[in-house]
């Protein structure tokens, strides 16, 4: 695995496996045309067909300067922290890695489906059921209770990256973006990464040490979102969304949450609080009596369908244990 290097004031990895390819991207990918797949602060998402394959990918540009700062080793970071989910169904598969001269490109599987964000405000035929959401937050909960057994924070989980692999009809999730995602050591402390600030756990704000309880804050933010569509935390301005998340300023009594199964608020509840330590588990969240019901797993007996997720649940666990040369 690659050493870790210490770099304002948090760890980064800067060895990858993925070959860094410098011959012309063009002439092994043509662009689809038509909208682009997304953009962010510093990159740019667009859709393309590998020309030996026919197969279709999403290409990640990035600038490797950014505000008059060689941001190359922070690319690279984000590409070792893909291969180390490698293993995980539920993390977007990195396939190559291009460099140009002003920028590196990540050549990624493509899904489909968008970010959930887009089923999260749609109107009401168009938005998940109450069993979509619980099917999608299992599969979300055992991504992350993957990328915390490998001692992996994602840092920011939100509705637009977390992605599907189609909408119709409703395929699985797969997340991105592991920009700000960090290895967690027990013995070295990590402070002062800012997300999205309607995702951003108190400590973060708090400049508190940050943990894999920060991304279950944002779990709870994002179960509130999926069910609702409106943000819990959201103010009028940054200010205000910062004071509501350190006041923990959050109705459980609005109509959006009218014709909530009461455990799916318990759930919210024991995820939205201040205390990190006080906040439920991934692996404790995928035992949460809200996702025991209703999730339709193909007629199996109620015993064999408890059975049946403690297996995918470890099998994951001890896939990333096996990554990680543990066992
Ligand atoms: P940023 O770091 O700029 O936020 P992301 O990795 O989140 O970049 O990508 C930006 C957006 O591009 C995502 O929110 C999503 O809409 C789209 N996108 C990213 N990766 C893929 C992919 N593999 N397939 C389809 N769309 C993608
Ligand atoms: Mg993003």
């Amino acid at each position: 695995m690659a050493p870790p290097v210490q770099q304002r004031g948090s760890v980064l990895l800067f060895e990858v496996r993925t070959p860094i390819r410098t011959e012309p991207f063009g002439e092994r990918y043509h662009l689809v045309p038509g909208k682009e797949l997304g953009r962010g602060k510093f990159s740019v998402v667009k859709k393309y067909v590998e020309r030996c394959s026919g197969k279709e990918y999403a290409a990640k540009f990035m600038r490797k300067r950014r505000k008059g700062q060689d941001c190359r080793l922070e690319i690279i970071h984000e590409i070792a922290m893909l291969e180390l989910a490698s293993a995980c169904p539920w993390v977007i598969d990195l396939h190559e890695v291009y460099e140009t001269h002003k920028e590196m490109v990540l050549v990624m599987e493509y899904a489909a489906g968008g970010e959930i964000f887009d089923q999260c405000v749609a109107e009401h035929d168009e938005s998940f059921t109450q069993d979509d959401v619980k099917r999608l937050m299992r599969q979300i909960l055992e991504g992350v209770a993957f990328l915390h057994s490998i001692n992996v924070v994602h840092l920011d989980l939100k509705p637009q990256n977390i992605l599907l692999t189609s909408t119709s009809p409703l395929g699985d999730i797969k997340i991105v973006d592991f920009g700000l995602s960090r290895m967690v050591k027990g013995d070295q402390e990590l402070r002062e990464i800012m997300g999205t600030p309607e995702y951003v756990a108190p400590e973060v704000l708090d400049f508190e040490p940050i943990s894999t309880a920060t991304d279950m804050w944002s779990i709870g933010v994002l179960a509130y979102v999926m069910l609702t569509g409106t943000s819990p935390f959201l103010g009028n301005d940054k200010q205000e969304t910062f004071l509501n998340i350190s006041q923990i300023n959050v109705s459980y009594t609005e109509d959006e949450l009218e014709g909530l199964e009461k455990s799916a608020i318990r759930f919210m509840k024991s995820l939205l609080v201040k205390e990190p330590q006080a906040r439920a588990t991934a692996y404790e969240c995928l035992h949460h009596p809200w996702l025991q019901q209703g999730v339709n797993r193909g007629g199996l007996e109620e015993q064999d369908q408890e059975d049946q997720k403690g297996q995918v649940t470890e099998g994951l666990i001890v896939v990333a244990a096996y990554s990680l040369g543990q066992c």
